[in-house]
């Protein structure tokens, strides 16, 4: 049996390299950049205003009081979108708003609430303040420099990130192509959710979630039909799902028993056991093969060892498979709000609720077919073999479940 560190080094070491493709900047959020991207610009792009208000010259306005005001000629408008021609005078000021280039000869901007206009009068504008060289102007590439790295290779392109490419003018972006992984539920007792149940039937469960991490991970699923088990079932949707896939995931059928096919049929049908069985709770008997240049995860019916073995051996590989650099699940740490116990032999990844002060409860029964406190959970805890964690440790959670 398998570390759980062993078996996913291996998996990492089997995947391959990621296959890069252009995509367009607004199908990005999620991929993973297989390049460094370099900002052709500076950010800003030029001096500009950080208010609204009245460029001005700062050394012309430092004395400037609610009681003794210093007296500008407005000399212009500019506003967002527009530029002013020229520089501006001495003793003037330009009416600019946030956004607005900062005109030719100002050096600071202030702001209109700090400025007064008589009736009357109004190419005068009065101002109240005295204002420091530079104040509410954002300088020419005072965010990002011409050249700055806007993204590694291997990064995340988060909601932040691709901001900030389009903010730089980049309309495309290469990134790792999303695997295609077939999601196969086996298991003769399984009815889809909708249908009638017989004597001895459950409803099937563990494609939609599955399909839902393996999309969260940025991967494709496509879900086959449920596979009764026999030898001559299994390796029909194995070969169907191998055609039409970069990799299958199974759940069910990979225990010991003699109504478990995956592992037989997978042999059957050309594939190559790499491993079998983790020591991990829940989730012993987890299966890695190779078909060709494909993969096989073959994960355990439980519906929670199912979920729990897939963040924890196959979410890495779809990661690793586009490219990315950090394929690890988010840890946070946080403090046991009440013992985490583990009388048994195997690490235990202990379903948790997280609260928002880092607290950190069980999530419910902890058996591998209690889908309501999988439910209810936002957090692993890694508890250690005969080991229990009293309230008031400091733990890491590893961070999932929306
Ligand atoms: P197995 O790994 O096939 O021995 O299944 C272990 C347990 O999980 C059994 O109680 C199965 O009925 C249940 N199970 C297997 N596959 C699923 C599934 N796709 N959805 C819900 N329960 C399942
Ligand atoms: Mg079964």
């Amino acid at each position: 049996m398998l570390e759980l560190e062993e078996a996913l080094a291996r998996i990492l070491a089997t995947v391959p390299a990621p296959v890069s493709e252009t995509v367009l900047l607004n199908a990005a959020h999620k991929r993973i950049a297989t390049g460094r991207v370099t900002s052709p610009i500076d950010l800003p792009i030029f001096d500009n205003s950080a208010m609204d208000g009245y460029a001005i010259r700062a050394a012309e306005v430092a004395s400037a009081k609610a009681d003794a005001p210093v007296r500008l000629r407005l000399g212009g408008r500019v506003a967002a979108g527009e530029s002013f021609a020229g520089e501006m005078a001495a003793a003037a000021c330009i009416r600019v708003f946030t956004g607005s280039p900062l005109p030719r000869g100002a050096d600071a901007v202030v702001m209109q609430e700090d400025t007064r206009v008589e009736p009357g009068t109004p190419q005068d504008i009065l101002i109240l303040e005295p204002t420091k060289p530079w104040e509410n102007v954002r300088l020419r590439g005072e965010d990002i420099k011409q050249g700055t790295v806007l993204a590694n290779e291997g990064d995340l392109l988060t909601a932040g990130r691709i901001s900030l490419l389009a903010a730089s003018g980049i309309a495309q972006i290469k990134a790792g192509r999303q695997p295609v992984i077939g999601l196969l539920a086996t298991g003769s007792e399984l009815r889809e959710p909708g249908q009638t149940l017989g004597a001895g039937n459950i409803y099937e469960s563990n494609r939609i979630g599955l399909s839902a991490l393996i999309r969260q991970a940025g991967a494709i699923p496509i879900i086959f039909s449920i596979v009764p088990d026999t030898a001559q079932d299994v390796r029909g949707a194995l070969e169907l799902a191998f055609n039409q896939c970069d990799a299958v995931v199974t759940s069910g059928g990979v225990s010991v028993g003699e109504m478990d096919f995956v592992k037989g049929a997978f042999e059957a049908v050309g594939g190559e056991l790499q491993f079998w069985r983790v020591a991990v709770k829940p989730g012993r008997p987890f299966v890695f093969g190779r078909h060709g240049e494909k993969f096989l995860f073959g994960l355990p019916g439980n519906p929670v060892s199912a979920l729990v073995t897939f963040l924890l051996l196959v979410r890495p590989a779809l990661l690793r498979w586009q490219g990315a650099a950090d394929v690890s699940l988010p840890a946070y740490s946080g403090v046991l709000a009440e013992p985490l116990a583990n009388p048994g032999p195997r690490r235990h990844f202990i379903r948790v609720k997280v609260d928002s002060d880092g607290k950190i409860f069980s999530a419910g029964a902890q058996a591998s077919h209690v889908l309501s406190s999988l439910a209810d959970a936002n957090g692993l805890v890694d508890v250690p073999p005969g080991t229990t964690m009293m309230a008031e440790t400091a733990v890491q959670v590893l961070r999932w479940g929306d």
